[in-house]
Order: structure tokens, then C-alpha cells, then sequence
């Protein structure tokens, strides 16, 4: 790994430190982003930059860094390395003198923290054979649109679906499905690609919106469109989309198989278009 950046300095990982009164650790009062890079290039890198903007707002914390300066410092923490990596940048409320809810006085500046890890790439079998994941229900809060590392949540969701030998939890509130613990989801129904609208209870994921992008330009019928947990036994195929797992096809769901229990012909012709817009991006002088 190369140099991370902390608060306006590059240094070696390990070399970095944060008090143990900052807001993130104490409160988890903070958000972040990951997002992938491609050969160098990050991938949709202005919309990772509003959706920061957005999730900031809504925490009511003011961007420290202008989207010029987040380029410059994201530029240098990928640094030279060829491969496909995954950036991961986090803005928590900075370090208060003592562990209180309210927020700081204006002087207590955020903390800022950017750093980057090798993306190892996709498992063969993944491709071939898709994933399996459970259904559970949505134990979280009601503002999942905000990218909070608050994330207990998800980790006890996604660590059950591990303990049941699955990959993934897709999680369902009040009847309709929401996203996975970590992932957004699609079905493919009676030839339609579909996915749940954007609300305050998902995730607007950054690859779902190049999903439905690419199936729009493709000509391929796709809808936002809520969904019962019901449509997930009708769907012919299941899938999952974030920026670390791509598109990745769900082939058994709790006990049963989805469609024929392979990846299905839809998400080969949308796995292609994802792969295409990766080699592009890799290979644009952007
Ligand atoms: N939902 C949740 C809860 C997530 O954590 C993620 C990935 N961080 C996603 C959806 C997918 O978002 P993206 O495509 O922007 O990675």
C-alpha cells in the first residue's frame, strides 16, 4: 500500500492516528465512500463526490475538502500502482474535548482520511456460478440513504448470512425488499430488469445507477419499482451491485435455487456491458 492521507498529511499507514475522542470512534459519527479504480481512473468519481456531498448534508457537516482538492488528494493516494484498486475515503465530526452527543463548537475541524488497498479480481466460480444468500429482516435504521459508518447494522447482517454459509443477506422491510447487507439488488421478471426505487431505506448505490444506465443504453426493459419479498421467488434471476462485487448473479436464495440455479442469460448480457465500461474507463486518458 502506498501513503494515506490524514488530515492534510501522506503517510504510511501505519503510521497514521486519530485520537480516541474522535466522534467516528466514540460515536460513529461520520460517513465515507469506497470507490473502485480502474487501471488508475476511478470509477464515476463525481458521483462518489455528491453522493459525499449528500450524505455529509444530511449529518450536517460541511465538505472540509472542494471536489478539486478531494481529485488531488485521491490522485496522490492511488499514486502510480497499474492494477484495479479501491479507494476509501472517510469524513467523521473531528475531536471534541470530551465524549459528549451534542456537536462540537465550529473550531473542532473534521477528520479527514483517504486511503487505498489492491482490488483482488473476481473469482472465476463467481462468474460461472453465482452466489448464494438468505433473506433477512431490516434491522436497521430508517436513513440508509446516508453512507454512515455507523454500520453495525450491516455487519451483524451480513456476518448471519456468513454463518449461514451464504454470501450475502438480502433484507426486507414490512414486506418489500430493500438491498443486501452491503449490496443493492435487482430481479429480472417476466423479461424486465427491476429494481427498488430510491428511498430513505436503501443505499443510492453508485453502480446501481450505472446498472440501469447501461441497461437503458442497451435498450435492455428495465423499472425502479418496489418490490414484495414475493417477487423474489417469481424472479427469473436475482442480483446484487456494489462497487467491491460488480454484478454478481444470486443462483440460491434461503433454500431454493433461483431460475435454474445458474447465473442467468440477462446478467451475462449486463456482466459484458459492466466489463466493457471497465476496460473503457481503464483505457480512456481521463
Ligand atoms: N447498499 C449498501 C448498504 C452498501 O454498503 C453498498 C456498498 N457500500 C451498496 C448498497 C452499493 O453501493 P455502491 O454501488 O455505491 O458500492
Amino acid at each position: 500500500m502506498g501513503m494515506v492521507y490524514l488530515n492534510g498529511d501522506y503517510v504510511p499507514l501505519e503510521e497514521a492516528r486519530i485520537s480516541v475522542l474522535d466522534r467516528g470512534f466514540l460515536f460513529g459519527d461520520g460517513v465515507y465512500e469506497v470507490i473502485p479504480v480502474y487501471g488508475g481512473k476511478s470509477f464515476r468519481l463525481a458521483e462518489h463526490l455528491e453522493r459525499l456531498d449528500n450524505s455529509l448534508t444530511a449529518i450536517h457537516l460541511e465538505n472540509p475538502l472542494s471536489h478539486e482538492q478531494w481529485g488531488e488528494v485521491l490522485t496522490r493516494v492511488i499514486g502510480d500502482v497499474a492494477g484495479n484498486q479501491s479507494l476509501y475515503v472517510q469524513v467523521t465530526r473531528g475531536v471534541d474535548s470530551m465524549r459528549n452527543h451534542l456537536f462540537p463548537s465550529a473550531t473542532v475541524q473534521p477528520t479527514v482520511f483517504a486511503m487505498a488497498w489492491e482490488a483482488k479480481p473476481r473469482k472465476p466460480e463467481i462468474a460461472r456460478d453465482g452466489i448464494s444468500a438468505i433473506t433477512l429482516d431490516d434491522v436497521r435504521w430508517l436513513r440508509c440513504d446516508i453512507k454512515s459508518v455507523a454500520l453495525l447494522g450491516n455487519v451483524l447482517l451480513r456476518q448471519a448470512a456468513e454463518d449461514a454459509g451464504t454470501e450475502e443477506s438480502i433484507l426486507i422491510r414490512n414486506g418489500q425488499v430493500t438491498e443486501g447487507s452491503s449490496t443493492n439488488v435487482f430481479l429480472v421478471l417476466n423479461g424486465e430488469i427491476l429494481t427498488p426505487p430510491k428511498t430513505n431505506l436503501l443505499l443510492p448505490g453508485i453502480t446501481r445507477d450505472l446498472v440501469l444506465d447501461l441497461a437503458r443504453e442497451a435498450g435492455m426493459p428495465c423499472a425502479e419499482r418496489a418490490l414484495t419479498r414475493a417477487t423474489l421467488e417469481d424472479a427469473d434471476e436475482i442480483w446484487l451491485t456494489s462497487s467491491s462485487r460488480e454484478v454478481v448473479a444470486v443462483t440460491r436464495l434461503d433454500d431454493d435455487l433461483v431460475g435454474d440455479g445458474k447465473p442467468g442469460t440477462t446478467w451475462q448480457r449486463m456482466d459484458e456491458l459492466f466489463q466493457d465500461y471497465k476496460a473503457r474507463l481503464s483505457e480512456s486518458h481521463a
